[in-house]
């Protein structure tokens, strides 16, 4: 059963105890929002990238591929807008020294006015008037800390591509429509981050910006919501847990003419976690302005010149991998013992397969490790030989290992060994030389 109670709080333990996720600089007390992948985690997290980069780069015709650098060109951000405009309205207390942003649902009242309460310590006329905060992080380039070499760790992927658009068009000889896909990492100084690594300051992004001839931006808009439900539902996530919001009128970024929300519905409730946005040609004109240089694209068919009107799919890599890990955590009971089970999609599970020698004595060993070499050739597999064979199974379950090898005594006489499916729990046994046969029939999708 997928669990419903303090399901955040079991994740994050589990997140822990099992090396997905821990606390950046945890041995000095953690640094606020900011996390650390661990031996599944990184494995997790890498195959949804790959899963995402196989699904726009590799799988299409029409989508290249960049890494651009995360520190750019400080006029960058003074044409993209967020210079001035991406800022948050910050509120703090003067009581209990708590910080909000302005717009907090818990706020009753109007911040800086005598009769609004403190959501934390419920003084009354103790919150600032909202004062605005940029959420860029800075800092210098060169020796110098002079106001000259400010830079800013970017907020998005997405300026990148767009000041690169030129460059891979000409170099890859794409035509109009055509798109750039790129995953990289993104930093914002959020004032109120928390629920884990749903909003953290630094932070994955797997962005792709879709060029397209002005007019056709709502047709491709449309194409492209499809293609991403269709992508999140193959990565196992149940349909009725997604949904799309559409943004209304006072949502819209000032740049936007349409834009959805991908939303999950996580244990805190329906939240974001991609987003695809008809982004017109602001970002592209505003480039062309500041710096200079011309950004049209010529149709050679029709010898018209235009500015490309932008469709983004912008997914949190992080998000991403929170959504597929409360969706995979249930827990059931086997033989009367209850169990915790990352229901993990296969392609994504850190480990395809854990063998296991039943006991530590009589040939079982040497065998086990023999099968054990010859399956992490092709796929990422764990030796354990510590514990009953029940904790092994449960230590793998809680890590979403989809397989569980044990070598017994028989596949010491014959050459067998049995396969436990992590979500069936039914048991196979299987020839050790077609296991990895059986595990490519089986861990497919
Ligand atoms: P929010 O309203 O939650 O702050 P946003 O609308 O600012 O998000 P976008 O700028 O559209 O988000 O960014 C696209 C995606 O990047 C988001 O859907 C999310 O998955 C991810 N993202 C944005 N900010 C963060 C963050 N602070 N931590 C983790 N992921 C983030």
């Amino acid at each position: 059963m997928p669990a419903t109670d303090n399901v955040m709080d079991k994740l994050v333990s589990l997140a822990k105890r099992r090396g997905f996720v821990f606390q950046s600089s945890e041995i000095y007390g953690g640094l606020g929002s900011v996390w650390d992948y661990g031996p599944l985690g990184v494995e997790l997290k890498k195959n949804i990238k790959e899963r995402w980069w196989r699904s726009m780069v590799h799988d299409r015709e029409d989508i290249e591929g960049l890494d651009a650098a995360i520190l750019m060109h400080p006029k960058v951000w003074e044409a993209s807008g967020h210079v001035s405009g991406f800022t948050d309205p910050l509120v703090d207390c003067k009581q209990c020294k708590n910080r909000f942003r302005a717009d907090d649902p818990r706020i009753k009242g109007t911040p800086g006015e005598p009769t609004a309460q403190c959501p934390v310590c419920g003084s009354k006329g103790t919150l600032t008037a909202p004062r605005m905060f940029n959420l860029m992080f800075k800092t210098f380039m060169g020796p110098v800390e002079e106001a000259a070499a400010l830079v800013y760790l970017r907020p998005e992927t997405a300026q990148g591509i767009y000041v690169n658009y030129l460059n891979v068009l000409q170099s890859s000889r794409q035509k109009i429509p055509f798109g750039i896909a790129q995953i990289g990492k993104a930093f914002r100084n959020e004032i109120t981050p928390g629920n884990f690594i749903f909003r953290t300051r630094e932070f994955e992004q797997m962005e792709m910006q879709f060029f397209v001839k002005p007019g056709t931006d709502s047709e491709w808009l449309e194409f492209w919501r499809g293609e991403r439900m269709k992508w999140l539902v193959g990565l196992g996530v149940r349909a009725e847990k997604l949904r799309f919001h559409q943004h209304t009128k006072d949502e819209l970024a000032h740049y936007a003419k349409d834009a959805y929300d991908v939303q999950y519905e996580f244990p805190f409730g329906w939240q974001e976690f991609e987003g695809i946005h008809n982004r017109t040609n602001f970002d592209l004109s505003r480039h062309q302005e500041f710096s200079g240089k011309k950004l049209e694209y010529l149709d050679v068919a029709t010898n018209e010149r235009f500015i490309p009107y932008v469709v983004e799919t912008s997914a949190g890599a992080d998000r991403t991998t929170l959504v597929v890990m409360v969706d995979a955590y249930h827990e059931d009971e086997v033989e009367g013992e209850k169990r915790v089970v990352l229901r993990l999609h296969p392609a994504l599970a850190p480990l395809k397969a854990a063998v296991f020698p039943l006991v530590n004595k009589d040939g079982m060993p040497e065998l086990a490790r023999r099968i054990f070499d010859d399956l992490r050739k092709y796929y990422n597999t764990f030796y354990d030989d510590g514990g009953s064979i029940g904790r092994r199974y449960r230590r793998q379950d809680e890590a979403g290992t989809p397989f569980g090898i044990t070598i017994d005594g028989q596949s010491t006489q014959d050459g067998s060994v049995t396969v436990r499916d992590r979500d069936t729990l039914k048991q196979d046994r299987v020839a050790a030389d077609r296991l990895v046969t059986y595990l490519a029939e089986n861990l497919k999708g």
